[in-house]
């Protein structure tokens, strides 16, 4: 099937896109585009935050632990090299706590080194009673005599186990604790020792360390996000630019230029300009061009026009009109084929063309007959100008297959003192006709 288009389906199409266009809510790409590419990055940062957070705090309770541990196990150790023996209360009236032979009722000096040299706080039960430990009252005072929770008691002091809590409260204050469990020689519990650190202390380098690091985190994120904008910004404008060209295309506006930052592109957005500017130049041949002698056609040629007599109007140099055409064309059809004719019509257009290029422009006007401006020629310019033209032509061997064909051509000449192309024409005419009444072969003024 044929498909004609022409300029003015074209252009109803045009208008049907634009229409389409309007009565759509318009969704802006630039927007999309940077949220899908942005978003998971800031998302990404914040599950590596939280999870960093979640990581370093789990590391922080068993290195608590390991910590709470140790310093348990060094202060047995010390009562131990302090005082060999075992644990037991006064034969008397059961006040005093005696390790071996000596009464440790009253001395505080090894919880007291254990809590000076960790930053902690260190407690010796005697069964289930504080008996020394470096917890104060909000008054200052030591908190001794004191028993421990029932949880505790049950588990460290009954069962003999070890115990760790992570979040224990203690006269106003959250604390990792560490228990252990006392034994005498017999292996019998006697009591417990516990050494505890304030969450809050730890909490604060904890925050010194994580604080900055989800920071760091963060602007590590917004600085990728920043540059995923810029680069993202930068197809945007390239897209936009690409989108200007098409609508101007659309618009029926064929001989812009494509902005170099596009066609000088070595990606598919470079691939995808240049293609429009084919396009571009494919759509400028349809319509500004005759196919058979690639010479311009009436449209392209009447802009042209245009353009000198507005030249001409400014400068007040004169131009002329000239309209040309081959004399007893159709004997060559008749004679030679409508293919012969129609390399005739090429060789002869090609001719015309390369005569009028600095001189002015040429157009096919129909059939066998060409339009030719000359741009600042007076009407004796052009006479002379085609006169030469006319010589050429009779010279002109054109070769088909093995035939050598020659051809005349007859010329009407009109100075241009008209603003009105078409009455301009008209008066080119009327001399052609008059020089074809008159002998052909010849041009007309
Ligand atoms: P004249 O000297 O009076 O101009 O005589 P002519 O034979 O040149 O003029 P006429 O108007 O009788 O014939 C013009 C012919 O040109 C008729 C038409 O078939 C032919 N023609 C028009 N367009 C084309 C074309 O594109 N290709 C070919 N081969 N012939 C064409
Ligand atoms: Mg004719
Ligand atoms: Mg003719």
């Amino acid at each position: 099937m044929l498909s004609i288009v022409t300029l003015g389906n074209f252009k109803k199409r045009v208008k049907w896109g634009k229409r389409h266009m309007r009565s759509k809510k318009r969704s802006k790409l630039s927007q999309s585009i940077q949220a899908v590419a942005i978003l998971p990055v800031l998302l990404f940062s914040i599950i590596i935050a939280i999870f960093a957070a979640r990581l370093f705090e789990k590391e922080m309770n068993i290195e608590a632990e390991e910590e709470l541990s140790a310093l348990c196990t060094n202060l047995s150790t010390m009562y131990d090299i302090k005082y060999p023996g075992d644990y037991r209360l006064d034969t008397g009236d059961g006040t005093k706590i005696y390790k071996g032979d000596t009464d440790i009722t009253s001395d505080l000096s090894l919880v007291n080194a254990v809590a000076q040299s960790a930053d902690c706080d260190a407690t010796f039960f005697y069964s289930d009673t504080r008996i020394h430990t470096t917890f104060t009252d909000n008054k200052g005072k030591l908190i001794i005599g004191t028993g421990a929770a029932e949880d505790i008691i049950e588990k460290v002091y009954k069962a003999g186990e070890t115990a760790f809590y992570r979040d224990i409260y203690l006269y106003g204050d959250s604390y990792y604790v560490y228990y252990m469990p006392i034994k005498n020689s017999d292996d019998e519990v006697v009591g417990m020792m516990s050494v505890a650190k304030s969450k809050e202390r730890l909490s604060s380098v904890t925050n010194k360390t994580i604080i900055p690091l989800v920071a760091a985190c963060f602007l590590l994120a917004a600085f990728v996000a920043f540059l995923i904008h810029l680069y993202f910004r930068g197809i945007i404008k390239v897209l936009e630019t690409i989108r200007q060209f098409v609508t101007n295309i659309s618009s029926g506006n064929l001989n812009l230029e494509l902005d170099g930052s596009v066609t000088q592109r070595s990606d598919e957005l470079g691939d995808i300009g240049r293609s429009i500017v084919n396009m571009q130049s494919s759509l400028r041949d349809i319509f500004e061009k005759d196919p058979l002698t690639k010479l311009d056609n009436r449209r392209s040629c009447y802009r042209k026009i245009n353009n000198i007599i507005n030249k001409a109007k400014v400068s007040e140099i004169p131009y002329s009109i000239a309209i040309g055409d081959i004399d007893f064309f159709k004997k060559v059809n008749d004679t030679y084929g409508h293919a012969c004719g129609d390399e005739v019509l090429k060789v002869v257009a090609k001719k015309l063309q390369s005569h009028m290029k600095k001189i002015g422009c040429v157009a096919r006007w129909g059939g066998e007959e060409f339009l030719l401006a000359f741009d600042h020629f007076c009407a004796e310019e052009a006479k002379e100008s085609l006169e030469e033209f006319l010589e050429v032509i009779r010279g002109t061997v054109i070769k088909f297959d093995d035939l050598d064909i020659k051809v005349t051509m007859t010329f009407g000449i009109t100075e241009g003192d008209s603003d009105d192309i078409v009455t301009l024409v008209r008066e080119a005419d009327e001399k052609l006709y008059y020089g074809k009444e008159n002998g052909r072969t010849r041009v007309v003024l």
